[in-house]
């Protein structure tokens, strides 16, 4: 945060854009097997053709004249003489440059954004990240709640994964949580919901994405809080609908088996997109925010 700060006192460009860049190239760095894993304060690691620039022969080049000569990014962003790629202050200098020579307003930064991933997704998440830091003047946005309130009544297995009948051969990507009709559906995390809507299987679902990039789909709803619409930015506990048995059917089909929350989450790598089990993750949220209740 500290970091960023210094940046926007240096150059206007504000500190949650920044953020936002390094919050999702740490994302995708976690998920992504062939890359290493964050290790310092910044997660932004530029290509070596970028930092260097395409044409240039050295594609390990650390000299700010040559690399400018290549029109690569990379900068000495310390003052060493160098411009090394692993330098944190280095690698700052050149992502801050970078997005500067497009401009510190939102439409030329989603432009820059846009060019250097040439990917629309790129562009929303980094947005959504923006917008979520803007909001909440932090980057500390890792709260997680469990999905109904802990004092309703309800029960929950570990289902992922097990067969599912309905609709030909597929698997179970998320947990059942059984609940009564009616009983309020919260947002678990920090994030911005990106669907919401019929499908003949989750029937009435609602998805939100959060800031690591992980996408928590909510389905068999009984119907939206009053105002919730895609594009809005949730915290966790914000209301976005109630337990039913909608789905399995056109619009509006319910009943067809007991209410329940079905709660699945899905992890994003810049390439792809995979289901993952939420049932750890549900009794971790549970048991934490039992602990903060007691407190
Ligand atoms: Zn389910």
């Amino acid at each position: 945060m500290e970091l960023y700060k210094r940046v926007e006192a240096s150059t206007q460009l504000p500190w949650y854009y920044i953020a936002a860049f390094d919050q999702y190239e740490r994302s995708v760095r976690l998920a992504r097997n062939d890359l290493p894993d964050p290790s310092g304060t910044l997660s932004i690691m530029i290509p070596p053709d970028k930092w260097s620039g395409l044409a240039n022969p050295n594609q390990h080049d650390s000299n700010p004249l040559s690399i400018s000569f290549f029109e690569g990014m990379g900068m000495d962003g310390d003052q060493d003489g160098k411009a090394d790629i692993t330098n944190e202050y280095d690698q700052l200098a050149a992502i801050t440059q970078y997005i500067m020579s497009y401009g510190a307003d939102t439409d030329n930064f989603k432009i820059g954004v846009w060019e250097y991933y040439n990917r629309d997704r790129a562009v929303s998440i980094i947005m959504s990240n923006a917008n979520l830091f803007r909001k909440h003047q932090t980057i500390d946005l890792q709260k997680k709640v469990f999905p109904l309130p802990l004092g309703s009544h309800y029960t929950y297995n570990s289902t992922w994964g097990v067969a599912r009948g309905w609709g030909g051969r597929r698997t179970h990507e998320g947990t059942d949580i059984f609940a009564g009709y009616g009983v309020p559906v919260r947002s678990t995390c920090y994030g911005i919901i990106e669907l919401k809507g019929w499908n003949k299987f989750g029937g009435w679902r609602i998805g939100i994405r959060d800031i690591n990039n992980t996408y928590h789909y909510f389905a068999h709803l009984n119907g939206f809080a009053k105002d919730v619409k895609v594009g809005q930015l949730v915290e966790p506990g914000t209301l976005l609908g109630s337990v039913g048995s909608s789905g399995y059917g056109p619009p509006g089909t319910a009943g067809k088996f007991p209410p329940h929350l079905h709660y699945g989450m899905y992890k994003e790598n810049g390439r792809t997109e995979w289901s993952f089990d939420p049932y750890p993750y549900l009794r971790l949220w549970e048991r934490n925010e039992r602990a903060s209740m007691r407190r």
